[in-house]
């Protein structure tokens, strides 16, 4: 079997576009334009990028961008009263603050401090509390990403066995919510997990978020599971030129898999997507209007 490659790039950038024209019609209707506010502490080269290609899809999609670069000195003190000021800011309708942050900033308190309407991340404690509560929240765009990836291949993800290695609070914990919204019968892997490979082969939806290269391999995954890969790993073969790998091994796994999401150009793309759509998701709430759902159904319509 030669597994379908699911090409997040593309459908990333169809999200863009549905993100684009809904920019469209609230400044043309309403006199909103979306505001994404970005704070980078310190200058992780990493960072750095992550942030660039943020705004630059942000101010792509016709919304505004709000560039707030910290010294790596920055106190944390300083950091919440530059929250403070973003959470009372009308033209601010989405906070970004890129992890990770300097040793001496409590990045927990930091999150906290996001209003959680314009919390785009939805790492929030309140956000985090509605998604698990099934109630409806701005839910974290990796995690979302890796749903709308999956039902490419399965519109339907209701009565399927889910595993999700790795419980960050980032991609793991939120993603296997979401596959429970979804009525996936939802596993949850990680470190301490016996017999990883036995509890992966049981899986219809494969998902992994672990951070090591090329761990999950052919014998790993179920015949015709659908693999969607979350890592992102740099690695540097010997004598040979650094290049990015997920936490498949892809080429093994695609001979077995009915469905696999590459690395790149997989779920990376449709974080980004997935973070435009939330900031627009946000502008909505906050103005009282209806958010549109961006191939997501809203929590109540969900079967
Ligand atoms: P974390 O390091 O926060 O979490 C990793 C998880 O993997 C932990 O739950 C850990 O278990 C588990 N784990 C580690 N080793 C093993 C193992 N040998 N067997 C089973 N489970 C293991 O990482 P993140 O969740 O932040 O990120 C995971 C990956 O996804 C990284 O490669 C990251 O770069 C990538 N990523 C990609 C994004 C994208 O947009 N494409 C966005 C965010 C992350 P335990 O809890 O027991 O320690």
């Amino acid at each position: 079997m030669t597994a379908k490659i699911i090409d997040g790039k593309g459908i990333a950038a169809d999200l863009r576009g549905k993100v684009a024209d809904a920019v469209h019609r609230l400044a043309r209707d309403r006199g909103i334009v979306p505001g994404l506010a970005v704070v980078l502490v310190g200058n992780n080269p990493a960072s750095e990028s992550y942030v660039a290609s943020k705004m630059k899809m942000t101010v792509g999609s016709g919304m505004r961008s709000f560039d707030h670069r910290l010294p790596k000195e920055t106190s944390e003190a300083e950091l919440l009263g530059l929250i403070a000021r973003l959470n009372a800011d009308p033209s601010v309708h989405g906070i970004l603050v890129q992890l990770p942050l300097p040793a001496q900033i409590d990045p927990h308190k930091i999150i906290a401090a996001v209003d959680p309407a314009k919390d785009v991340d939805g790492f929030s404690p309140v956000n985090a509390g509605r998604l698990c509560a099934g109630l409806p929240a701005l839910a974290p765009c990796t995690p979302v990403g890796c749903i709308l990836l999956a039902k490419t291949v399965q519109p339907s993800l209701a009565g399927l066995e889910a595993v999700v290695i790795g419980r960050s609070n980032i991609v793991g914990k939120p993603l296997a919510q979401l596959l429970l919204a979804e009525n996936a019968t939802v596993t949850v892997a990680h470190s301490k997990t016996r017999e990883l490979a036995a509890v992966c082969r049981r899986a219809d939806l494969l998902f992994a978020a672990v951070g090591r290269p090329e761990m999950v391999r052919r014998d790993w995954v179920k015949p015709g599971a659908t693999v969607i890969d979350v890592g992102v790993n740099r690695v540097t073969p010997a004598g040979g030129r650094s290049r990015i790998v997920g936490d498949v091994a892809f080429a093994e796994v695609a001979e077995v898999a009915g469905a696999i999401s590459p690395v790149p150009g997989g779920v990376g793309p449709m974080t980004i997507a997935c973070l435009l759509a939330n900031t627009v998701r946000a502008a909505c709430a906050l103005a009282g209007l209806r958010e549109p759902a961006f191939g997501q159904p809203p929590a109540e319509d969900r079967e």
